[in-house]
């Protein structure tokens, strides 16, 4: 199967930066929410410059991003109470990957969200098969998503 999006130009991530899309930064990363969130909160952390795999990425850069998500991971722990969290990459189309941008899920986690703990991958796998477009996938319409990243981004700058 190819997937429409490993094939789509413009690449959606490269112009989630270009329209300010996020609700925190640091140098060369930005955190977005998903617009079609599997569990509350869920978000994706991406480079500002279009990588397509992790080791295409330097050191400096790697490191930075872990760095980062915990920083996102604090103000989604403020924003969705949540407990725990998945971070996980799919790191080139055999691994899942459907973005040809480099993206890490940061979903939060609390007791008893799913029936079993480790549901969310099918559900994430389901989720980024199904057309973006279609009506079976929940998603925010502008002002929801708009909401949602301004009210992130305040407890950003309440904690910096
Ligand atoms: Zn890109």
């Amino acid at each position: 199967m190819i997937n429409r999006y490993i094939m789509s130009r413009p690449c959606p991530f490269c112009s989630a930066v270009d329209n300010d899309l996020w609700f925190c930064e640091s140098e060369n990363f930005v955190a977005i929410y998903n617009i079609a969130p599997i569990l509350p909160g869920h978000s994706m952390i991406i480079p500002k410059n279009h990588y397509s795999n992790v080791l295409d990425m330097d050191n400096d850069k790697l490191a930075e991003m872990m760095v980062f998500s915990r920083e996102v991971i604090d103000i989604l722990t403020i924003a969705f109470k949540a407990e725990s969290f998945n971070w996980t990459i799919q790191d080139g189309e055999p691994a899942g990957q459907t973005v040809d941008h480099v993206h890490m899920h940061i979903i939060p986690r609390t007791e008893d969200d799913l029936s079993d703990p480790s549901d969310w991958y099918p559900i994430l796998q389901k989720s980024t098969t199904e057309n973006i477009d279609s009506s079976l996938r929940a998603k925010f319409n502008n002002q929801e998503y708009q909401n949602i990243t301004n009210h992130l981004k305040a407890i950003g700058k309440r904690k910096s």
